[in-house]
């Protein structure tokens, strides 16, 4: 391909892709609003508002982090701020997202005891509790994308409180469509981004601490080898500087504000009513693709409601032929690779007429 004006793009197709998702029309245009300075008291209060916000979605008492880079940001963050190098960690082999959990862990020299997890199938949380002994934690996904299947968070978080293990959860791929409650779950961090379920662009990282890894970052010997991931030095900008600048960098404000205009949408909504509105979707989406001939990645009673993943011979070809008709969905993810299709459901694109339209291209493509 030539050059691409960025005034002046080419038509592209709509996202049903496996994140992000697009914005809602009134996100777009909150988006578009001048540049507006990151601090001061229109600012401060704005900035507040959005982490109470949060804090009321992810049920966690501890004010949530929003930090400018991705989910992957605050991966890195929560890892390398609750854990210790050559401390050891069971990471659950979820799939691609599940062993990008390892490497982090391994960069930060923690020492990775991988628990395997079938295709398909959720976590066992026996096979937590059988591997603990000498464990200081253990790291999970809520939903793999790869997969699209939803793992027992809150079992899990049980079975690490029994075994006295911090229960680390990457909930990037299911927070705003899963319940995810950090408090009544008993869950000590848990990190997503900005553009998955929260249905906001991709561009900021959210990391809410539970009451035992809030404990676990205060108590720690010395400070993780890290400035701007290390969430002692976002707590003392909240603290000592909260009433003009409540955080060490330059916050990327247009996408906070489309963030925080996403997530009052959610609340409004409640957060119980939304998530039930998705499972209905994904289950739309699940049957009509199944009705095709297709099955699901996720054995019943698991499967996940931002990612329909679905096994298919020939995935390409269902891509381009849904591409010819506007509109982009995914392939696999290793261990779905060249064999799944995969359709998000997130953003202005996650309706009944476009999961429609989808299994209609599906049904053309496969006849
Ligand atoms: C998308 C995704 C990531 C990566 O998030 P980025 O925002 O791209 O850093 C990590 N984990 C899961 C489960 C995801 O779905």
């Amino acid at each position: 391909m030539g050059d691409v004006d960025p005034r002046n793009l080419p038509d592209l197709p709509e996202l049903m892709i496996a994140g992000p998702g697009e914005l809602h029309q009134e996100d777009l245009a909150v988006l578009g609003h001048q540049v507006i300075a990151h601090y001061g008291d229109v600012w401060t209060a704005l900035h507040r508002q959005t982490i109470d916000d949060l804090s009321k979605l992810l049920g966690a008492a501890d004010p949530p982090y929003l930090i400018p880079g991705t989910g992957t940001t605050c991966l890195d963050a929560g890892i390398g701020n609750l854990f210790e190098p050559g401390q050891k960690v069971l990471v659950a082999q979820t799939g691609f997202f599940g062993t990008r959990l390892s490497q982090i862990a391994a960069a930060h020299r923690l020492e990775v005891v991988e628990v395997p997890v079938e295709v398909g199938r959720p976590i066992d949380p026996g096979r937590i509790a059988d591997a603990s002994k000498g464990a200081h934690g253990v790291l999970s996904t809520h939903v793999d994308t790869a997969t699209g299947v939803r793992h027992p968070i809150d079992d899990i978080a049980r079975v690490a409180r029994e075994n006295d293990l911090i229960y680390f959860v990457d909930g990037i791929a299911s927070v705003g469509g899963e319940l995810c409650d950090v408090d009544a779950m008993g869950i000590d961090c848990v990190v997503t981004g900005s553009q998955k379920g929260l249905d906001a662009p991709p561009g900021l990282g959210i990391l809410a601490l539970g009451e035992r890894g809030r404990d676990r970052v205060e108590a720690r010997g010395e400070p993780p080898p890290t400035f701007y991931l290390d969430l002692k030095v976002w707590d003392r900008y909240r603290d000592e500087w909260g009433a003009w600048h409540p955080h060490p960098v330059t916050m990327p404000t247009n996408l906070v504000l489309a963030l925080a205009s996403s997530v009052r949408r959610i609340l409004e909504e409640g957060t119980q009513a939304w998530v039930a509105a998705r499972a209905d979707l994904a289950k739309r989406c699940r049957e009509g693709l199944r009705g095709l001939g297709l099955e699901p990645v996720p054995e019943p009673g698991v499967e996940a409601n931002l990612v329909v993943a679905m096994w298919a011979d020939d995935p390409a070809t269902i891509q381009k032929h849904l591409l010819t008709k506007g509109i982009m969905i995914s392939g696999g993810l290793d261990p779905t690779m060249g064999r799944a299709i995969r359709v998000g459901l997130m953003g202005r694109t996650a309706g009944q007429d476009m999961v429609d339209r989808v299994i209609e291209g599906v049904g053309e493509a496969l006849a």
